[in-house]
């Protein structure tokens, strides 16, 4: 079986190297770009030769697929995750340590019954809300139907869940784990974090961070399987057609024949790429309604390097702030990266303007941290980071079938995931699983 991958980013290289663990399958996969990665890419950043990556990548313990990933690819030995769960939550007048243990959900309640901000009665309406989530989960799928309707601000209203908790807690959560508000973010993704991360075992809480830069991550995948993957880099693809007998990609003036493609690329180049060969007709009303209303959700990454040390600790999550995150760069002299998620409203600001008001609101929340120390910065506004998810979006996340030969893979299909680097595993992983079904018999 010889089967085209279209977009070599993590949800390509997921189904290449699902496919190839079967003998019988070889594969080719295009990429647009000149290396592979995807949304997950390197750049130089103009200071001491010293490369950074798009925005600072959080993981979780949970990222399963992701990971499995890596291990066959043998660079998961670069990825780094805490001992527990333990994370600094920060505003201008309190801060707070939202920590695990070995002894998992117990542990959690624990560090949250220290949160001074809630009454005894609010802690103990949340410890509820937990145990309420945990027997929920044993039959989730009937659960995620009943809430599928909400977001994630009126399930937790309907949970009487104390706005403190919600500002110091879950708003952190959700910006960080699907990308956007609460007044957005559809509750029934919110509460697959949450039984698969956060309220699951104390591995699957931990948060995990590269020690390289991001694209190394994926270098292995081109002497992996000398004789049965070809990688194309620099070849965007606008066509591909279906005929009786196999399906073509056209490349380089001519059309190349495969016994299957997958469609690896961003959900925005589907369409096209369908278009070309009238391939449109096939998808279903959910895909169309889909492909028809999906926005993007931007995020802001800053990288600076700083002439001394201001933070102690690794990284820290900022409460009410224009801010949500910064990481210390590790692998960098004194570098730091702030991020912040959700960040459509910094896009018609001038880089500057952005760079300021990012440092003026780090300087309000550390006053250790002084702008005019800083010697370098990079200001990064990725537009299209994610989709944008709300509670209607998520009903019409296409699968990854179109038909018998034409596969989807991507963070934006249907995977019960935010659109995260573990959904886009999760992706490739279902596509390479769902064609070789197809052809099995
Ligand atoms: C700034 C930023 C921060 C992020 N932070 C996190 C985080 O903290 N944690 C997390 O888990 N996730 C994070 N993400 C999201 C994560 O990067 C994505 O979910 C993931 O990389 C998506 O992978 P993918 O393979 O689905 O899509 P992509 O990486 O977009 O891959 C699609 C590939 O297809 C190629 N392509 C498109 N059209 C064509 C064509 N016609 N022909 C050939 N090739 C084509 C593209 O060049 C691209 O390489 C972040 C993303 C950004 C941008």
């Amino acid at each position: 079986m010889k089967v085209a991958i279209i977009g070599g980013g993590i949800a390509g290289i997921s189904a290449a190297m699902n496919l190839l663990k079967n003998d019988d399958y070889s594969v080719d996969i295009y990429e647009a770009k000149n290396n592979l990665g995807g949304r997950v890419f390197s750049m130089p950043s103009g200071h001491n030769n010293q490369i950074i990556d798009n925005g600072k990548h959080i993981m979780v313990g949970a990222y399963h697929n992701f990971f499995e990933l890596l291990k066959e690819l043998g660079t998961y030995q670069f990825i780094r995750c805490q001992d527990n769960l333990e994370v600094l939550l920060q505003s201008q007048e309190y801060s707070f340590t939202l920590q695990s243990g070995k002894y998992g959900d117990l542990a959690l309640v624990q560090s949250l019954w220290k949160f001074q901000k809630a009454s005894t009665s609010e802690k103990i309406k949340l410890v509820k809300f937990f145990v309420k989530l945990k027997i929920k989960a044993k039959n989730l799928d009937k659960y995620l139907t009943e809430i599928k309707d909400l977001t994630v601000e009126e399930y937790l209203n309907k949970n009487k869940i104390s706005t403190e908790f919600i500002k110091y807690i879950f708003e952190p959560i959700v910006l960080a784990t699907i990308n956007t508000t609460i007044q957005k973010a559809p509750a029934e993704l919110f509460v697959q974090v949450m039984t698969k991360a956060f309220f699951s075992s104390p591995e699957n809480q931990k948060l995990c961070f590269s020690q390289v830069p991001l694209v190394d991550l994926f270098i292995p995948l081109a002497d992996k399987y000398p004789k049965r993957l070809k990688i194309f880099t620099n070849s965007l693809i606008t066509k591909i057609r279906i005929t009786d007998k196999n399906f073509g990609v056209f490349y380089n003036q001519q059309w190349l024949n495969y016994d299957a493609i997958i469609l690896a690329t961003q959900h925005n180049f589907i369409k096209k790429i369908l278009a070309t060969s009238y391939l449109h007709d096939l998808l279903n009303v959910k895909s169309l309604h889909f492909f028809r209303e999906v926005r993007t959700n931007s995020i802001l990454s800053i990288y600076f390097w700083t002439k001394q040390k201001f933070m102690e600790g690794d990284f820290r999550g900022f409460v009410g702030s224009t801010i949500h995150w910064i990481f210390k760069e590790k692998r960098l002299k004194n570098c730091y990266a702030l991020t912040v998620s959700s960040a459509d409203d910094f896009t018609v600001f001038p880089r500057d303007f952005v760079y300021n008001l990012a440092l003026a609101s780090l300087e309000k929340i550390i006053p250790e941290f002084d702008r005019s120390k800083v010697e370098h910065h990079v200001v990064y506004l990725d537009k299209f980071a994610t989709i944008g998810i709300n509670p209607q979006i998520e009903q019409f996340r296409p699968d990854n079938k179109l038909v018998k030969g034409i596969y989807f893979a991507g963070d934006w299909t249907n995977t019960n995931l935010p659109a995260t680097m573990e959904s886009a595993a999760t992706s490739g992983k279902m596509a390479a699983k769902i064609l070789q079904e197809d052809f099995a018999t």
